[in-house]
This record gives C-alpha cells, structure tokens and sequence, in this order.
C-alpha cells in the first residue's frame, strides 16, 4: 500500500511551520511542500525592504535549506486551484498533484476593496517583488529630483495607517536624511502625509502609547490625516473624503498599504470564504472538508474574548502550524483532533530601527526596548521557520544597522 500523502500548499510562516513540526514527528508519510519561489521571505519584515533600509536578501532564505530532504519534497510551482472534491491541487507548470491531507497555507494579498486606480497607480508591499518595487520607485523618484525640481518627486504618501504603513513610514523617515545628504534634495522640503479613514490612530493601544508612536513620526515630519477615507487613486493623486468633501494631494509616490486579504486561490476554488479567508473548524480543518486544513492569513479563527476572529499575524500563523502538525498526526493515527487554543503574546511595532512600542504580555513597552523586543521577536520566529544557521547567516544578532 501506498504511504497517505500530506501536501502544504505554501512556505510562509504558517505552511513551513507546519512541515517543521511534522518531519519531526515519527509518521509513515509522503509530504510535500509546494512555494510558488524556492524562498520564504520574512513578511513581517517587508517595510524595511521597501523602505530601502535592509535588503531583501537579510529577509530571504531557501526552503530546501531548512527542512529534512529525507522526508519532505519541495515543489516550486503556483498553485492555481485546489479541487476539494476530487481531492487534487492544480499547480502552473507542472499540472495536478493528489493529496490525502491538504494543508492550506497560501498567505495574503493587498486589500484594494474595489478602489478604482488603486492597482495602476499606488504600490502595495506584500512579498518581495512589491517591495523592491516600492523601494526602486521611491529611489529613483527622490533621486529624480535633482534634475526635475519637480516638488512632486519629494510628495509621499501612505495610504492607510495600521501596523504596515506606521511601521514603513518608521523605516522612512529613518532613511530619508541619508538619501538626502546622497542626492542633494532639501529634506525640509519632503512631504510625508499619511491618510487614515478611521477617526482613531493606532486604536489597539492606550492614548498615551498611540500618542507616543504617532509624535515621534509627526516630529520626523509625517503629516497624519484622520477620518479622510480614500475614494481613488488617480495618476500621481490620491483622492479622500474630508467632511463630505473629496480632495485631492499630488504625489509622486504612493504606497497603498490599507490592509490584507486572503490568497485569491481561496475563492477561486469555491470554499466559504470572506475576504479571502475561510472560517475554519475548532480543529483547523474545513467544514465539509475534515482532510483539509486552513491557516495562517486565508483563514480566520474566532476570539471569543473580542467576538471577532483574531488579526491575521505571523505570531498565530506559527501556533497554527504547531497545531495542524499534532492533529495531522493525530488524524493519520485515526485519533481525536484537539481545537486551537491561541493566547496572543502581544503586539510590538518598530519605528523605524531603533524605536519600538506595544504591549507584552500586558505590559507596555516603547524606546530602546521596545526596540529590542521587536528584534528578539523576529528573530524567534525566525528560528522556528529557519534554523540557528539561518540566523548566523543573515546577521541577526547585529541589531543595529
Ligand atoms: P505568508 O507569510 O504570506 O506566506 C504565504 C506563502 O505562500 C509565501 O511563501 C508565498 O510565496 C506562498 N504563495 C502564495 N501564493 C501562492 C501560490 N498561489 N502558489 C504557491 N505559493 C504561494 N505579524 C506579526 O505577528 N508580527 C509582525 O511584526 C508583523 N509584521 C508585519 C509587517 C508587514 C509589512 C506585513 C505585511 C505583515 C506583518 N505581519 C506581522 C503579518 C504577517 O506577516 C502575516 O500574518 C503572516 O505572514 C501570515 O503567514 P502565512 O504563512 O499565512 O502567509
Ligand atoms: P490593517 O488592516 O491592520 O490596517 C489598514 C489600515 O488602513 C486601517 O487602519 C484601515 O482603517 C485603513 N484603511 C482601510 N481602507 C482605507 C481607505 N480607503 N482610506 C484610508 N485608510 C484606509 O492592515 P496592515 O497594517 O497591512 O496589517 C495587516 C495585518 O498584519 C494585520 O493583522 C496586522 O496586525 C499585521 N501586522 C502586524 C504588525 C506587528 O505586529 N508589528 C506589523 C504589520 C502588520
């Protein structure tokens, strides 16, 4: 008899996670692991990537190079469907590949909520691609300038203002004076707005923390505006709405960074799903499907404390992956599941490199040590989807840039 086969369809935080833990595991089985790239990236840290302070090769490392070959095969290949009834995933290049247990881990995408402009003209920052694009755009933009004297080139603006854009425009303000001084711009004359539909910053935090984060970015020169919900993005022009009326700024970088959706995979294929995300089963799995599992950001999970599932974050999508690893082991010994249980740690946001602030395990911290918290956190994590080496490698024990 043929071993069962467990497929996991993506190597971000949840999907290598899940492959981590279970090659541990003492099973008979075939797994797979399929990445549309032969790397993970860290995707929480992108910002620095399109913000041009690290470069991507500090937040990248290959698949193959921190699982057990002996028992997991890594396919590079796109996932373009999954067919849930035929029990099959169709993959770009090398066509359908059948799974007994099917691990869903295919990670986010920008939110645009239909609108218009925001596609052609404004730049998200979801993998890499995206932020390298970010990041040549706003180099050559400012660099631009010295020959343009266009005030336009030195117009940024960053829609939207959760974790993504405060912890970007943190690592831009930090750089900005740097490519000043390099291409001979006047820094006083660079326009940094941030636009926020919602009438609060920073709402998960205490006044006095959220005031903190958002001086500091008002002190490097970051104009906030609150409650001004974007309608369009127009060529080099972001329309909002402020007290009824629409608006207009001109700028010649725009980074639309508004919030995430789940894979588009996910709908594509026919589940249940809400912005891309499947609410899943006490156990991870997925109603109908007890041989599918459903984690990290295309799926969600309820928080009964709030009444409203969890953010989608790196620190659940990795206990997702610990959880689905035992249950998977425990289906394949036809044993019971156990339900996910997740308490978060906390939440901890950088500004810039050497800034942080959040709450850890409800307390809260900011400064120099928030700073450091932020870095030991990504560095954990780093270590549960890599290994010690990968940490060497990439010289992470060198806080400080
Ligand atoms: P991902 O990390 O997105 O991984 C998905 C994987 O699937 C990727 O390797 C991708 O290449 C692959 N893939 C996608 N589509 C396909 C396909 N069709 N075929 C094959 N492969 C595919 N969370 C925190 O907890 N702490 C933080 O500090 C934090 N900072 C963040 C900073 C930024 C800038 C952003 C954008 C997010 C941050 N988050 C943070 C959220 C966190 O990054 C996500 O919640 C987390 O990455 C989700 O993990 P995942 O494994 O579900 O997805
Ligand atoms: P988000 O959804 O947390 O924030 C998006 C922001 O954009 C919100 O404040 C929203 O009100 C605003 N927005 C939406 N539509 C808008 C519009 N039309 N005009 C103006 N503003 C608009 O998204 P994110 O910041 O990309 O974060 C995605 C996920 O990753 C979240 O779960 C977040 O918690 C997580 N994350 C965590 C960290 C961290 O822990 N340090 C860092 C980054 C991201």
């Amino acid at each position: 008899m043929s071993k069962q086969r467990v497929v996991i369809l993506g190597a971000g935080y949840a999907g290598l996670k899940t492959v981590k833990e279970l090659q541990k595991k003492d099973l008979d089985i075939e797994i797979i692991i399929v990445n549309k790239n032969d790397y993970h990236y860290e995707s929480t840290q992108l910002h620095e990537v399109a913000a041009g302070t690290e470069p991507a090769d500090k937040i990248c490392f290959n698949v193959e190079d921190v699982i057990n070959k002996s028992k997991v095969k890594f396919v590079k290949d796109t996932v373009t469907k999954i067919n849930k009834d035929e029990r099959t995933v169709s993959l770009e290049r090398t066509g359908d590949l059948s799974y007994d247990y099917l691990v869903v881990a295919l990670g986010f995408v920008s939110e645009t909520f239909g609108i218009p402009g925001v596609d052609e003209f404004s730049l998200p920052l979801v993998d890499i691609k995206t932020a390298e694009l970010a990041r040549k755009h706003l180099d050559t933009t400012l660099a631009g300038y010295q020959k343009s004297k266009d005030p336009q080139d030195l117009s940024i603006v960053v829609c939207g203002a959760g974790f993504t854009s405060i912890e970007y425009l943190g690592e831009i303000t930090n750089r900005i004076p740097k490519l000043a001084a390099k291409w001979n711009f006047p820094k006083e004359q660079v326009k940094i707005t941030c636009i926020e539909a919602m009438p609060k910053l920073l709402p998960m935090f205490s006044e006095k923390l959220g005031t903190y984060g958002i001086d500091i970015l008002k002190k490097r020169g970051v104009t906030f505006k609150v409650g001004t919900p974007i309608k369009e993005i127009k060529d080099k022009t972001v329309v909002y709405e402020e007290n009824g009326d629409l608006k207009e700024i001109k700028a010649n970088t725009i980074i639309w960074t508004t919030g995430v959706k789940g894979s588009p995979v996910i709908g594509e294929s026919g589940f249940d799903e809400r912005r891309g995300r499947v609410m899943v089963e006490p156990d991870l799995t997925v109603a109908g499907y007890p041989e599918i599992f459903m984690i990290g950001d295309v799926c969600a999970v309820m928080d009964k404390d709030s009444g409203r599932p969890y953010p989608t974050t790196a620190q659940i999508a990795l206990k997702q992956g610990d959880a689905v690893a035992e249950n998977l082991s425990l289906t394949i010994k036809n044993q019971a599941t156990k339900p996910f249980t997740f308490k978060s740690a906390g939440t901890v946001a950088s500004i810039g490199n050497n800034v942080g602030m959040g709450n850890v395990k409800g307390k809260e911290v900011r400064g120099y040590i928030g700073s450091i918290m932020k870095k030991s956190i990504i560095n954990k994590s780093l270590l549960e989807v890599g290994n010690a080496s990968t940490l060497l490698k990439k010289g992470r024990f060198d806080y400080y840039r």
